[in-house]
C-alpha cells in the first residue's frame, strides 16, 4: 500500500535520518537500506522510491527527473591513492550530493561510483540540479593530503517525458554513457538518438576485438627529418585499422574507443612488438633510424608494460636507446603513482621518452624537470597557426626555449608549408614532422622513400618517390 506520506517528502526524511546515522559512533548496527561505504540509499531502496515517486507523480499530475551521476576516471584516484582513500573521498561526494541537488532530493548509490538522484521538477530543474552537482564536485577535495577536484558525466531521464517507469533509470543511464562517450565532464539530458549512437559504437566494440585476430591492423610510418641537414632520424608508427566495410578507420575513433572498452592493452602490445620487428628489418637493410611508437596512458597503467617493452627490444636486437615511447603530454602529467612508476621503468629500460602534442596539457616546469624525457613534440595546433598568428609563434618560441634550458630535443608536427618550417628552423627546432616532408606511409614506401630506391645508404634525405612527399629545400645560404 502507498505510503499517506508524499514519497518524496518520505525519502527526504530517511535522508535527514542518513545524517544522523552519519553522526552514530561506527559500533552502530548497519542500516540495510543504506550503502555501507556512503550511507546513501542502497540500489534496491532507491528502486523504491523511484516507483513510489512515479506514483506520486501520477496522482498529481507532477514531474520529476532522475540523474544517473559517474564520477570520471575515479579509477586513477584509487590507483594514486588507494582504494581507502577511494572510498572516504566517495563518502565525502556522497555527503554532497543530495544538497546540492536540492533540499528534497533523493540519493542512492547504484554502483560503485555511480550514484542516481530523484530531482522533483521538470527538466529546467533537472539540469540546474546537474549544473550544481558538477560545481560541487569541481570544488577541491582533500584525498591523503592532495588536492583534487572531479568532474562528472551526468545523464538526465525526466518522468513521463523520457519514458515509463521501468525505463526511466536505463535511460538517464545511457544519457551518461553518451556523456563520456563524448569526453564526460559535461550533462545531457535522454534523447533516442543516444541509443543508436552507443549501439554503433558496441558495433565498432565487437569488430575491435576481432580486428587482431583478423589481422586488420597496420603499422604506418612517418619520418621525423632533422630541421637544418633534413637527414631522416626517426620514423613514428601510427596505427591503422583496415576494417572490412568502413575502410581505414582512424586511430583518432579507435584508440580511445579502445582505451574505454580495455582494448588497448593486446592492441598496443601488437603494435610494439611490430615496432620492433620492423625496425630490425630496417637495421638489416642499413636503415638505421630510431623508431617511435604512441603509448596511451592506460598502457602506462599496465604493471608489466615496461617489461613487455624491454623484452621485445631484447628479441629484436633494437637497442633501447633507439627506440622512442611518445606519450601525450596530459599522461604524462598525470600525477599518480601509476604513471611515475611507468616513468621509472622507462628510465631503467633506457628507452627514448618523448612528451608528444605539447602544448594542450597542463605541464608545470618543475613536473616537465622530473620526467625522464629526452624529446618533446610542439603540438599541432601551435605548428598550423605560425605563420598568421604572432600567438602562436611566441608560444612556439617560449616552448623551444624552455625545451633547450631543459636540455630536451624539440621536434614539430603537422608541418604542412614552407613558411611553418622557415619560422621552425628559425627558431632552432631540432626536428620537423609532416606532410611537407611525408605523410604516413607503408614500412616498404618508407624504406624506398629513405633509400631512393639506391643501394648504399647515406641517411641523407632525399626527394621522395611519391607525389605527395614533397623534397623540403631550404632558405638560400642556410
Ligand atoms: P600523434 O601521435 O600526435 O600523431 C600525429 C598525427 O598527426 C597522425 O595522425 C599523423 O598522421 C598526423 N599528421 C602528421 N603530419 C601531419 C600534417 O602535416 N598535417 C596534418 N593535418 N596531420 C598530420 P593519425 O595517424 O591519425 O594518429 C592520430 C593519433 O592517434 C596520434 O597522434 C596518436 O595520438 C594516436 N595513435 C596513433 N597510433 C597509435 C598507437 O599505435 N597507439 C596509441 N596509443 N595511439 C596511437
Ligand atoms: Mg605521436
Ligand atoms: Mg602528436
Amino acid at each position: 500500500m502507498p505510503s499517506p506520506l508524499s514519497p518524496l517528502l518520505r525519502a527526504a526524511s530517511s535522508l535527514l535520518g542518513r545524517r544522523r546515522d552519519a553522526e552514530r559512533p561506527a559500533t552502530a548496527p548497519h542500516d540495510a537500506r543504506r550503502d555501507r561505504v556512503t550511507g546513501l540509499l542502497s540500489r534496491a531502496e532507491f528502486d523504491l522510491s523511484l516507483d513510489d515517486a512515479a506514483l506520486d507523480a501520477d496522482r498529481k499530475g507532477q514531474r520529476f527527473c532522475v540523474l544517473y551521476v559517474d564520477i570520471d576516471n575515479f579509477r586513477l584516484v584509487n590507483d594514486a591513492c588507494g582504494h581507502e582513500a577511494g572510498d572516504r573521498l566517495l563518502a565525502e561526494v556522497a555527503r554532497d550530493l543530495p544538497a546540492s541537488a536540492g533540499p528534497r532530493a533523493v540519493a542512492g548509490r547504484i554502483a560503485a561510483d555511480e550514484f542516481a538522484l530523484i530531482v522533483p521538477g521538470d527538466l529546467p530543474a533537472g539540469h540546474a540540479a546537474a549544473a550544481s552537482i558538477a560545481a560541487s564536485l569541481g570544488r577541491p577535495h582533500s584525498v591523503e593530503g592532495r588536492e583534487m577536484r572531479l568532474t562528472c558525466s551526468i545523464g538526465i531521464a525526466a518522468y513521463p517525458t523520457h519514458g515509463s517507469r521501468p525505463r526511466l533509470l536505463s535511460h538517464a543511464s545511457l544519457a551518461m554513457r553518451s556523456v563520456k562517450l563524448a569526453g564526460g565532464a559535461a550533462h545531457a539530458e535522454y534523447s533516442v538518438q543516444m541509443g543508436t549512437d552507443l549501439r554503433e559504437q558496441a558495433d565498432l566494440v565487437h569488430d575491435l576485438r576481432a580486428a587482431l585476430e583478423r589481422q586488420q591492423f597496420e603499422l604506418y610510418f612517418q619520418p621525423k627529418v632533422d630541421a637544418r641537414s633534413l637527414q631522416i632520424t626517426a620514423a613514428e608508427a601510427l596505427l591503422r585499422w583496415h576494417h572490412p566495410q568502413r575502410g581505414m578507420v582512424s586511430p583518432a575513433v579507435f584508440i580511445p574507443v579502445a582505451e574505454r572498452y580495455g582494448l588497448i592493452g593486446p592492441i598496443g602490445n601488437w603494435v610494439i612488438e611490430a615496432a620492433c620487428r620492423q625496425a630490425a628489418a630496417w637495421r638489416q637493410q642499413g636503415l638505421r633510424m630510431r623508431v617511435a611508437v604512441n603509448l596511451s596512458g592506460y598502457q602506462m597503467r599496465q604493471d608489466d608494460f615496461a617489461e613487455r617493452i624491454e623484452q621485445a627490444l631484447r628479441r629484436h636486437g633494437i637497442p633501447p636507446a633507439r627506440f622512442t615511447c611518445e606519450i601525450t603530454e596530459s599522461v604524462a602529467m598525470e600525477d599518480t603513482r601509476a604513471t611515475q612508476q611507468a616513468f621509472e621503468h622507462l628510465r631503467r629500460v633506457g628507452v627514448h621518452v618523448s612528451i608528444d602534442d605539447f602544448g594542450t596539457g597542463h605541464s608545470s616546469l618543475a613536473s616537465l624537470r622530473r620526467l625522464p624525457a629526452a624529446e618533446l613534440k610542439i603540438d599541432r595546433a601551435f605548428v598550423s597557426d605560425l605563420a598568421t598568428s604572432a600567438d602562436a609563434r611566441a608560444i612556439a618560441r617560449a616552448i623551444v626555449q624552455m625545451a633547450h634550458s631543459l636540455e630536451l630535443h624539440v621536434v614539430a608536427e603537422g608541418v604542412e608549408t614552407e613558411a611553418q618550417r622557415d619560422v621552425l628552423v628559425e627558431m632552432g627546432c631540432d626536428e620537423l614532422q609532416g606532410y611537407l616532408f611525408a605523410k604516413p606511409m607503408t614500412a616498404q614506401a618508407l624504406a624506398l622513400w629513405a633509400d631512393d630506391d639506391g643501394p648504399a645508404h647515406d641517411g641523407v634525405f632525399r626527394p621522395s618517390l611519391f607525389e605527395e612527399t614533397k623534397p623540403a629545400e631550404l632558405p638560400a645560404g642556410r
